[in-house]
């Protein structure tokens, strides 16, 4: 726990002191005909954290190609130097505003420095911060093997956090009880904050974000919801937006959603982004044959993909996977029908119809999905 918070943490979060029944007076206040609110979201110079910035309209968007392109202070964001700190946002996916409502959208982007290129890595504060524009090149290898119809399923994990950084709903001075008990639990005494799960759920589908179910995990105060089956480029987009959505509606029950892959040392689940991963050669009679090449391609690259999935290139999943607590380690690859502690399982149902999926265990729960996608396709796609 950090030091110098109080202990009843709940009560630390602004957000959650504030009067909740004022602000819909104003939200439903008529504004003037063919406005709209767009607010913009990108991500950030840590490869992991989102922004956002709002700006009216007088027109409704239909295509991102309606959109004008806008700019930020890329210096503010970890992803330019102070003097040349100009950068663009180009408009790539429009989702409806759940918070919002109406005809307001939000709008996610990607990044681009003002020659035009994606953006770059960048020393911010001797701080190393690598290039944060990962949709550019996933967008490339996306077309190269559009013919072969791939879909992505991927299963967020994360953690509910109190302001002082420590699980919600945990003793402040100890531990809640051993595992065993959490997973899909349902009780007060099983799971914590189930508000803004369904919140974020309900705000997703509102928003057309192709979100597909959500569970209890197996650490109390940890949550899962999977987004998916997504073809293309579409799952890289749709997964930011519900974590920007997830992180927005935590805001306003003042909670700290995180997506740190190993919150707590010791015996206590990480937190990983499972990645569900088909071809139409797979999903057809006998894909099963189609499934397993994959699998020989993937283990000739393991290394490849460590490094693609999370953002410091492998450290951060370091801690995650152990070889316990249902992953892999780090260091081997290993493949299984149903085996939840190897790098990549086969669902027993598709073993069973021989045809399907695959699952990707390792991707780490603040991975890019656009940068885990991609090494996907290139490796098993484009035999690159
Ligand atoms: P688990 O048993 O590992 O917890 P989940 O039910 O949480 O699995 O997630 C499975 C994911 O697989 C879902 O997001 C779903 O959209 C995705 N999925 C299902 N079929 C396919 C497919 N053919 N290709 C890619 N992803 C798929
Ligand atoms: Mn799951
Ligand atoms: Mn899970
Ligand atoms: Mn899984």
């Amino acid at each position: 726990m950090v030091h110098g918070m109080p202990n009843s943490t709940l009560e630390a979060s602004p957000n959650a002191a504030l009067n909740k029944t004022i602000l819909p007076k104003y939200m439903d206040l008529p504004i003037p005909e063919g406005k709209i609110q767009a607010m913009y979201v990108w991500v950030d110079g840590t490869g992991e954290n989102v922004r956002a910035k709002t700006r009216t309209l007088d027109f409704i968007p239909k295509d991102p190609s309606d959109l004008p392109i806008w700019n930020y202070d890329g210096s503010s964001c970890y992803q330019a130097e102070g003097g040349n700190s100009d950068m663009y946002l180009y408009p790539v996916a429009i989702f409806n505003d759940p918070f919002r409502r109406g005809n307001n959208k939000l709008v996610l982007c990607d990044t681009y420095k003002a020659n035009g290129k994606p953006a770059d890595p960048v020393n911010h504060n001797g701080h190393y911060y690598t290039d944060t524009n990962k949709r550019h090149s996933c967008l490339k290898a996306m077309e190269a093997a559009k013919d072969h119809e791939p879909w992505f399923g991927i299963e967020q994990e994360y953690t509910l956090l109190d302001m002082d950084l420590r699980p919600l709903g945990w003793p402040k001075n100890g531990f809640p009880g051993p595992q065993g008990p959490y997973y899909c639990g349902v009780g007060a005494n099983k799971v914590y904050a189930r508000d803004i799960v369904e919140a974020h759920y309900r705000a997703c589908l509102y928003a057309g974000v192709n979100i597909a179910g959500s569970n209890a995990e197996v650490m109390p105060a940890q949550w899962e919801y999977q987004v998916g089956p997504c073809e293309g480029i579409s799952i890289g987009d749709q997964l930011w937006m519900s974590r920007f959505i997830l992180h927005r509606v935590a805001e306003e029950f003042g909670v700290v959603a995180t997506l740190d892959p190993k919150p707590m040392p010791g015996d206590w689940n990480g937190a990983g982004a499972h990645t569900n991963f088909s071809t139409k050669a797979m999903r057809d009679e006998n894909g099963i044959i189609e499934i397993e090449k994959a699998i020989d391609k993937l283990s000739r690259n393991h290394l490849r993909h460590i490094q693609a999935y999370d953002p410091k290139g492998g450290k951060d999943n370091e801690r995650r996977l152990t070889g316990r607590h249902e992953t892999s380690s780090i260091h081997d690859f290993s493949a299984g029908v149903a085996n939840r502690g190897a790098s990549i399982r086969i669902p027993r149902g598709c073993a069973e119809q021989k045809k399907g999926y695959l699952e990707d265990r390792r991707p780490s729960s603040n991975c890019d999905p656009y940068s885990v996608c991609e090494a996907l396709v290139r490796t098993c796609i484009l035999n690159e």
